[in-house]
């Protein structure tokens, strides 16, 4: 028998768990899959935005893997940092796979980063999606004008769920205080900018479409900036060398800059498709965020841009930095500080360079944050692949009888999947109570509460 633990039950961790249990190389094979989170499914849970029902619903076939009778779901288990110490996991099990992620936000390093109403997307994110650490009361949404930096999937998920209205987002999982905050937002404008053209933008066409089917917002994209851009102007729009996903992109923004819309007063709210601004500097008025100084870019014929020497200013009392996510080191384990990853020889961790028994990585903590949720399928394959090869080398380690019974000896409480069971259902009990569909608790009181059978209060 071969046990092995995982470390994070977003999809990374989840898909490694599924390829361990269903290789054949090695049939018993034991997985506890171990979250710091009382909940499982990562970034599906705390990432995907509510109204993206479609990709949420991923969490029946992860589901499916955690209730897998070789797979144990262990909540409540925090790795690293004030957690249980890699070293100490790596004495219980044979083997450990790092799934944690990019739990950081990449910094933009300009000046006026830090002012009150600057933050990251991943700040939005969490507290529209309740995550136990996001504080209830970080935003009041009073800000009229918004400016989204980036122009990535999360920049668009962020300016779509700042321009949906409430009542679209009752149906979701949003827990009950957003929702009222969301309810009595004042934001009207959404300006979301990239500094570069678009082309280059990251995100996907089926999200940059849903902007356009949003009820209330008028989409505003300025013709001078898509004919800026060389893919664009130069190159034939089906030309073979531009990417599909750049050429269908460029046909959405195409179609809305050709057609601006007219005021429309059932429209409340616009959101402004902005290329080629470089955000130098947040602008401060009253101790807080007034505005973003961004320099004007043009292309510089190698994919990058140049600055023009001319400014734009953009007024806004909230500012959200969607410029990607980052890996942070997890004490314990090597990190690769350039590349925000830890170091890794097809999954192995390389510690001075040489493969560390017993110690492997899946996921963005392994890659990088790109890709999408099923890039995550492949990734663990592949250090499965090399743990399996390595199996005869690990089955001579020493690993713990009964490595839960060791984890309550140090003092952890871990949740196991009732546990999980019993917040879900208290997070039905809640919605049920709200007149809602099950409803996120988000708080850790209520999450352990929950977990250990208490009734959310509404
Ligand atoms: P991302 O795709 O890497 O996009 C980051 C954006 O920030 C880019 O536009 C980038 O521009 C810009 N940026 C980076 N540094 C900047 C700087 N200093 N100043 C100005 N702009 C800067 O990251 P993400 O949006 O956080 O997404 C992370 C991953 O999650 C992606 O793989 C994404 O597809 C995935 N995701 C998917 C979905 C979905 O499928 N619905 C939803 C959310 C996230 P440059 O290109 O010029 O660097």
């Amino acid at each position: 028998m071969l046990r092995v633990a995982v470390v994070g039950s977003g999809p990374s961790g989840v898909y490694t768990a599924q390829a361990l249990v269903t290789q054949t190389l090695v049939p018993d094979v034991r997985v506890h899959v171990l979250d710091r989170l009382p909940c499982p499914y990562g970034l599906v849970r705390y990432g995907v935005a509510p109204d993206h029902e479609k990709i949420k619903s991923l969490q029946q076939s992860l589901r499916a893997v955690l209730e897998h009778e070789r797979v144990t779901f262990v909540g409540n288990v925090p790795v690293g940092g004030d957690g249980v110490p890699p070293g100490r996991l790596g004495a219980l099990y044979h083997a450990v796979v790092y799934c944690v992620g990019a739990a950081a936000d990449r910094p933009l390093g300009i000046p006026g980063e830090e002012l009150p109403g600057s933050h990251s997307a991943t700040e939005f994110v969490s507290w529209y999606s309740a995550h136990p650490d996001a504080e209830a009361g970080r935003f009041a949404l009073r800000a009229r004008s918004a400016v989204v930096i980036g122009v990535g999937n999360v920049a668009v998920d962020v300016a779509r769920i700042l321009a949906r209205g409430a009542e679209e987002l009752r149906p979701t999982d949003v827990p009950q205080p957003a929702l009222g905050v969301l309810a009595g937002s004042r934001v009207r404008e959404v300006h979301m900018a990239g500094r570069r053209g678009p082309s280059q933008a990251r995100f996907t066409t089926k999200e940059l479409r849903e902007l356009g089917g949003l009820p209330g917002a008028r989409i505003v994209v300025d013709p001078a900036e898509l004919a800026l851009d060389p893919a664009y102007a130069g190159s034939p729009p089906d030309g073979p060398a531009l990417p599909a996903v750049v050429r269908r992109n460029l046909d959405v923004l195409r179609t809305w800059a050709a057609c601006p819309p007219g005021p429309d007063i059932d429209r409340a709210r616009t959101v402004a498709l902005r290329f080629f601004l470089r955000p130098v500097e947040l602008l401060e008025r009253r101790g807080r965020v007034a505005g973003v100084r961004f320099a004007r870019t043009v292309p510089d014929g190698r994919g990058g841009v140049r600055d023009t020497g001319a400014y734009e200013d953009i007024g806004a009392e909230l500012v959200l930095r969607a410029v990607g996510y980052r890996g942070m080191p997890l004490p314990g384990l090597p990190f690769d500080a350039v590349r925000a990853t830890v170091p890794h020889l097809a999954g192995r961790v390389l510690r001075d360079g040489v493969p560390s028994p017993g110690e492997y990585v899946a996921g963005w903590i392994k890659r990088g944050p790109t890709g999408v949720i099923g890039s995550n399928r492949s990734c663990a394959k592949e250090t499965v692949a090399s743990l399996i090869e390595d199996a005869p080398l690990l089955a001579g380690r020493p690993a713990a009888a009964d490595p839960l019974g060791v984890l309550r000896s140090w003092g952890l409480r871990p949740v196991e999947w009732d546990g999980w069971l019993s917040i879900e259902r208290a997070e039905r009990t809640l919605g049920r109570s709200l007149g809602r569909g099950p409803v996120k608790i988000p708080d850790w009181p209520g999450l352990l509460g929950a977990a250990r059978g208490d009734t959310p209060a509404p």
